[in-house]
């Protein structure tokens, strides 16, 4: 494996280049976590792989999700028990692959009067679900009574609470998840392009052989060629598909989720809490993480553009009544709304299901010119999905010796220099703290970076350029967008306010600084000359309008 490499837009002239040049046994189209998981796995078996993204890296549903690497404990309800068990054990594969980013969190599971789930059938059912997945010692559940869980979490409804439980799932930031799989890909030796769109794909004998790609940033259209494609388009699985043949047989269903911030504040959960929607018969999370606490998800069917998906007044009412009708706290409203997403999930069709009943299973499709499409699945599941349809690519690139080409990623770490364990993660954080705090940066900060950057924490802040013309906070900003232009592709200001960092949901505070220090600082550098800086200004304010008002 090739040591500490940077991975900026300085190289991608270079990357172009090759891509333009060499033929790669696989193309991967798609780079989100599932496109990601592809080329890693792909990679670290040996096959020389080029990934294509036509926006950022996880610019897809993979930034948009709860942001859980959990079981899917409402799978037990539709007897998904494998889907469960895949899951559920590969929490803890992926806590132990990169422990400052796959994090435990503990979830209070509330039992209400008049809601959908009984004391009984709860127990069971976590019985089960710890067991599916092999969980051990306190990380096992624990039911509680009345008295028990508002000691936890007093913010619960008094009157109306039964008893509740406790139990372990991990929590993570899905958009870093994404790149940390893409750099180590490219560690692993992969090329993963971002801002380069595949619009067709070209045949000989009937077989795929390349695709045309159109560079984003300065239009240019060029082929790509390949052994073998795989189509890892999320919500555009069947668009890509639409390139090669009719679309006939399974395809893709999608349903829109949504997620509110507001203030911690305002909604001062201790814990996760996974509640019943009073008024319907879903349920839904209230996550506290840093300053804030966000609310979701919606599950509705979404036919409409794919490209603009956006928030609407009636999901932001369902979610506010929900948090509203369940904690006892002053009246959430609209205006205590600070940010938001939406995402797509890429769900495969089934006749006669509502979108909550829908499994989330991931499937693979295969078209008659050998190209193959994955769709479904989950965040948490994306290294078995690559594991899976990567095995039928190695039995074709190598059909004589493909058992000399398994499956590795159980033991590749995310990271270059990762942590040994959690309690390791948790020291270190300790030790940033004490960096932190002479230079006037609330300790929050420590959990904030650490848990984005791992131990590369310490070179950000190594770069914290302490001059009287910026405020402490002013110079983390700069040292993480630094930070993140040298080693982490960031190309647009929004990769670095949405994905890089998450800064635009979790750390609102931020979003007074970016006109002032972010755009003037981008206008100085060299590598940025090819970004229309004044477009991606007006983006950033769609993108604010957008955070915060509904329709
Ligand atoms: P995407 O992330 O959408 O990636 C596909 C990529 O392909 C996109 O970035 C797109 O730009 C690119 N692309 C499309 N067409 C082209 C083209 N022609 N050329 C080049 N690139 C192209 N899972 C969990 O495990 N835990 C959770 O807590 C969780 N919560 C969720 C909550 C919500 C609201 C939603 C919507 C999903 C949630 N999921 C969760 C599911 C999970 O987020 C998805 O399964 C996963 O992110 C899908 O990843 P993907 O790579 O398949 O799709």
């Amino acid at each position: 494996m090739v040591e500490r490499l940077t991975y900026s837009i300085d190289h991608r002239p270079g990357f172009l280049q090759r891509a333009r040049e060499e033929t790669f046994d696989l193309l991967v189209i798609g780079g989100g976590i599932t496109g990601a998981g592809i080329a890693l796995d792909a990679s670290s078996r040996g096959l020389s792989v080029c990934l294509v993204e036509k926006g950022d890296f996880a610019s897809g549903t993979s930034s948009k999700s709860t942001k859980l690497i959990h079981g899917g404990l409402r799978y037990l309800k539709q007897f998904e028990f494998g889907l469960v068990k895949e899951v559920g054990k590969e929490r803890a594969v992926l806590h132990h692959l990169a422990p400052h980013l796959v994090v435990p969190e503990k979830m209070v599971l509330p039992l209400i009067k008049g809601g959908s789930l009984g004391k009984t059938m709860t127990s069971i059912g976590l019985y089960i679900y710890d067991f599916l997945a092999d969980v051990e010692g306190d990380d096992k559940r624990r039911m509680l009574d009345k008295e028990e869980i508002l000691e936890i979490e007093p913010l619960l409804p008094t009157e109306k609470l039964l008893g509740g439980s406790i139990y372990a799932e991990y929590r993570t930031d899905d958009a870093r998840l994404t790149i940390e799989v893409i750099k180590t890909a490219y560690r692993y030796g992969a090329l993963p392009l971002s801002y380069l769109e595949c619009t067709g794909i070209v045949e000989e004998n009937g077989q795929a052989v390349a695709a045309w790609c159109r560079d984003q940033l300065d239009g240019e259209v060029f082929k790509i060629h390949f052994r073998q494609v795989i189509n890892a388009a999320g919500p555009w699985v069947d668009q890509v598909r639409g390139m090669v043949e009719q679309i006939s047989g399974k395809r893709l269903y999608l349903t829109k989720g949504v997620h509110i911030v507001v203030p911690r504040a305002k909604l001062p959960v201790a814990h996760a809490v996974y509640f019943d929607v009073p008024h319907d018969n879903r349920m839904i999370f209230a996550i506290p993480r840093l300053e804030i606490t966000y609310i979701g998800t919606t599950d509705t069917y979404y036919e409409g553009d794919k490209e603009h998906v956006t928030v609407n007044r009636g999901d932001v009412e369902y979610l506010l009544r929900a948090a509203n009708e369940t904690f006892s706290i002053e009246n959430l409203t609209e205006a205590d709304i600070v940010s938001s997403w939406v995402g797509l999930r890429p769900l495969i069709y089934e006749e006669g299901k509502s979108a909550s009943e829908i499994s989330r299973k991931d499937e693979i499709f295969e078209a008659s010119n050998g190209m193959l499409s994955i769709a479904g699945g989950k965040l948490t599941g994306y290294r078995k999905m690559a594991e899976r349809i990567v095995d039928i690519v190695v039995r074709r690139i190598f059909p004589d010796d493909y058992q000399d080409h398994p499956a590795r990623t159980e033991d590749i770490f995310l990271t270059e220099d990762p942590f040994e364990n959690y309690t390791a993660c948790q020291l270190y954080i300790d030790e940033i703290k004490k960096v932190l705090l002479p230079k006037g940066l609330p300790e929050f900060y420590a959990r904030y970076l650490v848990h984005n950057y791992g131990k590369d924490t310490s070179r950000i802040l190594e770069t914290l350029n302490t001059n009287n013309r910026l405020t402490s906070e002013e110079s983390l900003l700069l040292a993480e967008l630094d930070y993140c232009l040298a080693n982490e592709m960031m190309i647009k200001p929004l990769d670095f306010l949405i994905r890089r960092t998450g800064r635009l949901f979790f750390l609102p505070q931020s979003i007074g600084l970016v006109e002032k220090h972010i755009f003037p600082y981008l206008e100085d550098k060299a590598a940025m000359q090819e970004i229309q800086l004044q477009q991606e200004m007006l983006s950033w304010r769609e993108v604010l309008q957008s955070i915060r008002s509904f329709n």
